[in-house]
């Protein structure tokens, strides 16, 4: 009975929880619900083609003869039913919804603020790979009574919490409130969350990177350069293979890299020039940052720490680089100085001395 011994997602908030004393333990139900949300959207997620409804969504308001949503519809509900009514929340943003939903006066508001992706990589729910949901925690600024847009507008450094689920062969909620990165996997007997990976953590370098290659025309010189580089091989200017991996499921890509190291690109690129980037900064980059941040990787828009980009705008894109920290880094790299050789960097000079060229 190993399981026994293995702390569910409660248990290792509550312990958690004693170490800050002074904590109302709104924080933990606020990760509780959401996880059962996650739970509600896995089920659903599982029906696929059959697909039946939940529980968490028929209570919502006054559904008439079950007419079928969308999952990322079903998903959002999902999230707001479960949420809106812990007196935890001032207010909630969605990649589902245009403006910040006010938790609604017959419930009581509280002190924090939740952002979320509720279906990531829903176009490939068709296909039967991963998709997952996003989340990020933020603090209501003080002092403040009717929550607005602006007080969504926080750079990722100030997210108290962020996680995704992943809802593919099993499904796990994987999570971080600034102390590591721990996973839990869904087990479907007890329908509880077990903490199965206690310290996630990126590798340094690796051999594996994800682009969606079809934009290369419109790429900046400094991505096409870092692909073509990783491309020539043993032979070219890295010294070693590179595999590529593209799966177009931001929460797949991020759970591969925690799990074994690569690095993700999605650039901003020439082909919408006025859309900077194609990923979310708020609800998709700054919540998959903090994870990647504090498992020991590296988040970039290409240029510079994704987390300390000040937001202006709730649905805002950008260009989004994650993964391991060294390859990062040398992106960063020849963004920042286009002159740059990969042996300027110390750690890749170093491997110049096992290359016979
Ligand atoms: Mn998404
Ligand atoms: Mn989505």
């Amino acid at each position: 009975m190993s399981w026994a011994h293995t702390p569910t997602l409660t248990q290792y908030l509550i312990e958690q929880r004693r170490r800050f004393p002074s904590a109302t333990g709104d924080f933990n139900h606020l990760i509780i619900d959401v996880a059962r949300a996650c739970k509600a959207i896995a089920r659903q997620v599982a029906y696929g083609a059959l697909g039946r409804t939940t529980h968490a969504v028929t209570t919502s308001v006054n559904v008439q003869g079950e007419e079928q949503k969308p999952l990322d519809v079903i998903s959002n509900e999902c999230f707001m039913r479960l949420t809106e009514w812990g007196g935890y929340l001032a207010a909630m943003a969605s990649e589902e919804m245009e403006e910040p939903y006010l938790i609604p006066d017959q419930y009581p508001r509280g002190h924090y603020l939740l952002l979320y992706d509720p279906l990531d990589g829903s176009s490939n729910i068709d296909v039967n790979v991963s998709v997952g949901s996003i989340f990020s925690v933020l603090k209501m600024p003080e002092g403040k009574e009717q929550p607005s847009v602006e007080d969504f507008l926080q750079p990722g450094i100030q997210q108290l919490a962020a996680g995704y689920a992943i809802y593919g062969p099993t499904t796990m909620l994987v999570l971080t409130v600034g102390q590591g990165v721990v996973g839990f996997t869904l087990d479907p007997d007890f329908g509880e969350f077990m903490l199965t990976h206690p310290n996630m953590r990126i590798p340094e370098s690796t051999k594996e990177f994800a682009i969606n290659a079809s934009n290369a025309r419109f790429w900046e010189p400094p991505v096409r350069r870092y692909v073509d580089e990783c491309l020539k091989g043993k032979t070219g200017p890295r010294g070693k293979d590179f595999n590529m991996r593209w799966v177009a499921s931001l929460v797949a890509e991020t759970h591969r890299i925690l799990t074994r190291g690569g690095v993700f690109l999605y650039p901003r690129d020439t082909k919408m020039p006025l859309k900077p980037g194609r990923l979310r900064l708020l609800y998709e980059c700054n919540p998959i940052g903090m994870i990647v941040e504090q498992a020991g990787g590296r988040a970039s828009t290409g240029y510079g720490p994704v987390l300390t980009v000040q937001p202006t705008e709730l649905h805002q894109r950008i260009g989004f680089v994650f993964g391991s920290r060294e390859e990062v880094e040398l992106i960063e790299h020849y963004h920042n100085d286009p002159d740059a050789h990969v042996s300027d960097l110390p750690l890749f000079a170093n491997r110049t001395l096992f290359r016979d060229v």
